[in-house]
């Protein structure tokens, strides 16, 4: 069976980004043709400083977001990076495949590292080899992401094929990204030309999965827009991107399409949708950071849950990892 990897860092609050554009997918996933695997990708958040303890709690509260959003642990495979360690051991062998040359053109490392790229970690360098570890340990086919991951699960392929063909063999597969549906790419709310993050250090320019409804409403009447009406057509929104990241978003809470979205809201002024936005996000939003709060009060249920995740994935992954190293030339224990 055709078998789904995906993972969300647990570097901070889940917001709306993580949700529309990966969360609500995943769960999509669950239960139809595939076997789903999803991660809390610890050793991913790590490689920008991460505070000991506040990375213990956001990864539980990763893990209970993951839950409240509708991923059941027992369908899925719901996992802490850390605890399946094959994840870094393949991440190794890669690191050895992977040219320098394809690391230095990744967009997401010039992003985070910023100017002074020299100070940046050596993992946050090494980042996309460890992602491409994370699927093909699994030998996942299919990697629901968000659009800017689609660089990363590239260099993915990039690692199995020259792997395949360093070594002679056909072992790991050609995975595909699954970008799909109305909100692929949220843009901040204060700046329409970069994406909702964790990371952004401006609280304003995230919807955060546990915002209140008050917090919630006041950050989409802040959000940037510009003084025209909304269209009645997609094209409409081509040189506007405030006005088509709001109208992405409400397309994709409401499942719905923009053109289905605009036909109801066209020539309105964002006074009169913003609002209907607030409550959409307030109807989708409430439920689940209130069972993410409850699920939180049950800090063993979780740790168990993760533990029972590791467990279910090393079945897979200890596999998977011996026939590399016999690959590769590794003289298996007595
Ligand atoms: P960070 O700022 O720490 O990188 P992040 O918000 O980018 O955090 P990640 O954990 O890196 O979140 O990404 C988890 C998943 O969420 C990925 O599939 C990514 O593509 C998706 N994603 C992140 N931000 C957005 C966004 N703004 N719109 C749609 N999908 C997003
Ligand atoms: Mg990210």
């Amino acid at each position: 069976t055709p078998r789904v990897f995906s993972g969300i860092q647990p570097s901070g609050n889940l917001h709306l980004g993580n949700y529309l554009g990966a969360i609500k997918r995943f769960v999509d996933m669950q239960g139809s043709d595939f076997e789903t695997v999803y991660c809390m990708v610890d050793l991913h958040a790590i490689t920008v400083w991460q505070n000991p303890q506040d990375l213990m709690k956001s990864t539980r509260e990763l893990c209970a977001g993951f839950i409240a959003s509708g991923i059941d642990p027992e369908q899925s495979i719901l996992i802490n990076q850390s605890q399946v360690p094959e994840h870094a051991q393949l991440a190794w062998i890669f690191n050895c495949v992977a040219r320098m040359g394809w690391m230095q053109r990744m967009t997401q490392f010039k992003d985070k590292a910023g100017k002074n790229s020299q100070n940046a970690s050596l993992g946050l360098f090494a980042y996309p080899a460890l992602m491409a570890a994370d699927i093909l340990v699994y030998h996942a086919t299919h990697v629901p992401v968000g659009e800017d991951q689609k660089q990363h699960l590239e260099l993915t392929r990039d690692i199995a094929a020259k792997f395949n063909h360093d070594y002679g063999v056909d072992f790991f597969p050609m995975t595909e990204p699954v970008i799909e549906g109305a909100a692929t790419r949220v843009m901040s709310l204060r700046d329409g030309s970069k994406k909702m993050s964790k990371s952004d250090a401006s609280d304003a320019s995230r919807i955060n999965m546990t915002d209140d409804a008050d917090t919630l409403a006041k950050k989409i009447r802040k959000a940037k827009t510009d003084p025209d009406a909304l269209p009645s057509e997609a094209k409409g929104l081509e040189a506007r991107p405030e006005a088509r990241n709001l109208i992405n978003i409400y397309a994709a809470l409401n499942d719905q399409t923009v053109d289905a979205v605009l036909a109801e809201v066209g020539g309105k002024q964002f006074g009169e949708f913003k609002p209907m936005l607030a409550d959409l996000a307030v109807a989708k939003l409430a439920p689940i950071a209130s069972e993410m709060a409850r699920l939180m009060n049950d800090q063993t249920e979780i740790d168990r849950i993760l533990a029972r995740g590791a467990e279910r994935a090393r079945d897979i992954t200890a596999p998977i990892l011996r026939k590399t190293y016999d690959i590769v030339g590794m003289v298996p224990p007595a």
